[in-house]
Parts: structure tokens; sequence; C-alpha cells
């Protein structure tokens, strides 16, 4: 496998980061998942211009331009011979020495692994998820806000230890406020007649790209899609609960803290979501040529 970093494809065993990199040491950084089909990024433009909003928020500069870094992917993605994968675009602060200060860092690393991808198995999308409310708390807007997508992700393992630890894959984090916030690598809808709902970013949800294609599919399919304050209320009385993430794409939550969602089966509407964002995924994107 052919890894990029900062401007170079090198072999796996040189693809290695100092121990003074302060991606390493503090998890001071941003980063993107992305995923390819049938040989083409899909939102490439959308997940770069998040990185570079996550990279602002968190003061770093990314030492190249947007053109460059899309350019960069898909140069890596060829190398690799990935036409159907999962992209990680890492950036890291640098090397800097050991104390917090951002400044002795001079020089942003920016990495580019193209993959493969782990799905949930089919069985999950057949039969749906099941999950917890967790007692971890997504983080407060004003510590490190969820919009950004950095390299510290230790909030949302906390959450995941817990789910995992009640034998669930996943969890419902709310934020301090006690309002719904999104899953620990999801965001979440919920669903009532015809009306779609979702959290709002400010509720301490990451702007997802599959959750922004949801709002922008679904009204074509006869469904309104509303940014709404949720409470546990509202997933626990919805007909569906559904997550959305690029890994997972849409996947139906039936059980939640032991109870069933709805029918306590994959509902419909998710189910044809599900169809039509594989369908669309499918067919549009930038070219990896
Ligand atoms: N929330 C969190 C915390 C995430 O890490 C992710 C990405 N895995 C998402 C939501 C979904 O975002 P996207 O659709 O852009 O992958």
């Amino acid at each position: 496998m052919k890894i990029y970093m900062s401007g170079k494809l090198v072999g796996e065993e040189q693809a290695t980061v100092s121990v003074f990199d302060h991606g390493l040491l503090y998890g001071d950084g941003v980063f993107e998942g992305i995923r390819a089909y049938n040989g083409r990024v899909f939102k490439l433009e959308e997940h770069t211009d998040r990185l570079y909003r996550s990279a602002k928020a968190i003061d770093l500069k990314i030492s190249m331009s947007k053109e460059e870094m899309n350019a960069a992917v898909v140069k890596t993605c060829l190398a690799n011979g990935v036409l159907n994968g999962y992209i990680r675009l890492v950036v890291t602060r640098g090397v800097g020495t050991l104390g917090l200060n951002p400044e002795t860092c001079k020089e942003p690393q920016v990495i580019i692994i193209a993959g493969g991808i782990q799905l949930y198995p089919q069985e999950l999308y057949d039969k749906g998820l099941a999950v917890i409310t967790v007692g971890t708390l997504r983080n407060h807007t004003e510590a490190i806000n969820p919009r950004i997508k950095s390299l510290n992700y230790l909030n949302n393992i906390l959450a995941k230890i817990e789910a995992m630890n009640a034998g669930c894959m996943e969890c419902i984090m709310l934020n301090p406020q006690g309002f719904v916030a999104e899953a620990s690598g999801d965001n979440v809808f919920v669903i009532n007649g015809t009306t779609l709902r979702t959290p709002p970013s400010w509720c301490g949800a990451l702007e997802g790209i599959t959750r922004a294609t949801v709002m922008d599919l679904a009204p074509h399919y006869g469904y309104t899609v509303k940014e709404e304050v949720l409470t546990r209320y509202d997933l626990y009385t919805a007909d569906e609960v559904f997550l959305t993430g690029t890994a997972a794409e849409i996947i139906s939550v039936v059980k939640m803290d032991r109870r069933a969602i709805g029918s306590g089966k994959p509902g419909p509407i998710a189910k044809r979501l599900e169809q039509v964002f594989r369908e669309y995924a499918a067919s549009t994107g930038t070219p990896i040529t």
C-alpha cells in the first residue's frame, strides 16, 4: 500500500509519524473519512471543505490548497487501485516540542490512506441496530466543538466503550443540556409519519456529509426534513430511527435502551432511503482518473 505523506507517496514501512508530532502527543489535528464508489470519490469537495473548516477552527494552517488536497486524494486512490473503498485524510499539527505550545510545530503533516472499508455486517442492516444512551456527554460546544472533526476522539471512544460494555455497537450521546446530539460516530434521524428530524449542529452534532446528503435527497421522495432540538422522548416515540455516516451509510435503529423503536424492525422509510442513498452514491463523485 502506498501512503501519501506530506507531498510524497511512500511505502507502508516509511509511512511513520514522529513521537514528537502533536497529533500523537495531544490529538492536535483534524481528519476526514471519505468513501470511493465505482471509481469516484463521494462528496470530495464537501469533505475537503469540512477539513479546512475544522483546521481553521483549531487555528491550524494547512500548507496546501483545497485543489491540491483533492488532487492528492485522487492520486492516492489511483496509486493503490482503490475504486471502491475508504479514504482517511489526516492533518496533524506536526512535529514540535513536548510542551503544549502549538507554535513549536513548524509544519503540519498531511497523511492520506486509501484502503478497504469495514462496514457493519449485512445482518445489522437487515435486522437493525440496538443502541443505548450513554452517560458520557457530547463535548460542550465551547470545549472542543463537535462540529470540529478533530483527532481528539476520546469523548466518542469513552461513549463507544460504554455502549460495547452494554452489548451495543453504537450509542446515543446527549449534550450537556440533555438534548440528543448524535451517535459516537454517526448522526441520528427520527421519523414520524413522513417527517424526518435531526438535531441541529449546535446541539453537539458533526455536520455529517451523509446527513446533508439525506437532507438533500429526502424531499425528492416526498419526505419533509427538519433540523430540530430532540430529546430521548422523540426517539422513544418515533416510528423509525436511523443513523447516517460515511462508513455506515444509513442504518436503522430498532432498539434503544432495551425498548423497541416503532415496530422493533427496520422501518420502510429508512430502508427506502438506504436504497436511494446507495444508488445516488454509486452515480456521483469526483472521478479517480
Ligand atoms: N458524527 C461523528 C461524531 C462522526 O465521527 C461522523 C463520521 N464518522 C459522523 C457523525 C457522520 O459524518 P459523515 O456522514 O460525514 O461521515
